[in-house]
């Protein structure tokens, strides 16, 4: 089942302080992912990995294109979120979307066990059992059991990584959007991480991502995107 049609996306971003000129990050970029397949984005820096999938997530609103979504919960079966009203990109994001970013960027005042389980319960999970997934999750991720109760503001890069990739994995959804998920973990964690979303991808899910390492490209992709930077990204 088709679970993401992308089609002529582009993003310029218009630089107030410069005078209002803009750049375009993106140009013409098109993609459909089926269920089970790991689309992996590839290209220089600067190719606009990041911004087309931040563009996915609704976090950037394309400048022009179209971004469908399929969210079996909705009677029409698809959410188009170019042109989305924000409650309709939320409620898209819990039903069908796991995004995870590079870093913690906020850095959650709860305790790890409680920000892991929380995605399961806000799906209807009893607390017991969210607790329980949640648990096996950061143990598989290598999280000290003695990290649990604590939130994760003290814990390192790596470790914190690891919170955030469990965070965005633990509810299944059926599209996951990864955007540098391994970056700060050492060889074994990446392995780690690589086995998890082949796990999601073999449940059904389609996945696109942005990996730095080649070795994890390889061992995710089912296919690649190529990205490149429109003509010298374009400064108008
Ligand atoms: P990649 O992920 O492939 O390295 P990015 O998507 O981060 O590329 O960036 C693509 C281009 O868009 C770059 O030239 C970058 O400077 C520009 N860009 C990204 N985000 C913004 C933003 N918020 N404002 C202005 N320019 C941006
Ligand atoms: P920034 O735009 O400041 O670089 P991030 O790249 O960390 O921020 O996050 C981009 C957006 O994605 C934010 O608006 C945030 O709401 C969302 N986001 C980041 N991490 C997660 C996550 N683990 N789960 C859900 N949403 C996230």
């Amino acid at each position: 089942a088709l679970m993401l049609r992308a089609q002529d996306v582009s993003k310029r971003f218009t630089l107030h302080t410069q005078g209002g000129t803009s750049i375009t990050a993106l140009s013409d970029v098109s993609l459909d992912v089926e269920r089970g397949e790991c689309v992996v984005l590839a290209g220089p820096s600067g190719a606009g990995k990041s911004t087309f999938l931040r563009c996915l997530y609704g976090n950037y609103l394309a400048t022009d294109g179209m971004i469908a979504i399929r969210d079996d919960s909705r009677a029409e079966r698809h959410v188009q979120i170019t042109g989305a009203e924000p409650h309709d990109v939320i409620a898209l994001r819990r039903s069908a979307v796991g995004y995870v970013s590079q870093f913690l960027r906020v850095i959650p005042r709860v305790p790890t066990l409680a920000l892991v389980a929380e995605p399961l319960i806000s799906r209807g999970v009893d607390e017991n059992e969210a607790s329980e997934r949640a648990s096996a999750l950061l143990a598989r991720l290598n999280v000290p059991q003695r990290l649990w109760p604590l939130a994760p503001a003290t814990f390192s890069g790596g470790e914190q990584q690891r919170v955030n990739i469990a965070r965005g994995l633990i509810a299944g959804h059926p599209l996951l959007l990864l955007d540098e998920p391994t970056a700060s973990l050492d060889a074994q964690n990446r392995d780690i991480v690589a086995e998890l979303i082949t796990e999601a991808r073999r449940r059904g899910a389609a996945i696109v991502g942005i990996f730095h390492d080649e070795a994890t490209r390889e061992s995710v992709a089912t296919r690649r995107l190529e990205l490149s930077a429109p003509a010298a990204s374009l400064i108008h």
